[in-house]
């Protein structure tokens, strides 16, 4: 359930650095590379699913779990009250660039209606 060549499941693996803000037995948490808000965080699950479509037909408690990872991120960054965003790029109309499920969190500011 992981994927060698797939840059999400080495950052999991610790073979790729990245800034890990939280993680737990199902998900890593870590800072986009290129952020789009001031807080902008990719919660991503242990285990490889293409993307949010076949993560939630194969493992839905997986989704609910991300979410819950989410959440936790959300207080250790300070956004819990002010809020924050969650967002799944799911295929190529929207953008997708990494084949690895991930739950985008942004906030620390007004957001605007896009990421774009
Ligand atoms: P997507 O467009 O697939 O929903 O988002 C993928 C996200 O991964 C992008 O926001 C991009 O900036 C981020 N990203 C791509 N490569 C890396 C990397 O090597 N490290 C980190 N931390 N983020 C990355
Ligand atoms: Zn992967």
């Amino acid at each position: 359930m992981t994927d060698p060549d797939c840059l999400f499941c080495r950052i999991v693996a610790g073979a790729v650095p990245a800034t890990i803000v939280y993680s737990d037995a199902d998900v890593v948490a870590f800072r986009d590379i290129n952020p789009h808000a001031p807080v902008h965080v990719l919660v991503v699950p242990r285990l490889h699913y293409a993307d949010a479509a076949a993560l939630a037909a194969a493992d839905p408690a997986l989704v609910g779990a991300m979410v819950s990872g989410a959440r936790s991120v959300a207080a250790g960054e300070g956004v819990e009250k002010s809020g924050y965003r969650l967002i799944f790029n799911t295929g190529p109309d929207a953008g997708q660039t990494v084949f690895h499920a991930h739950l985008h969190l942004l906030g620390g500011g007004p957001l605007r209606l896009t990421m774009a």
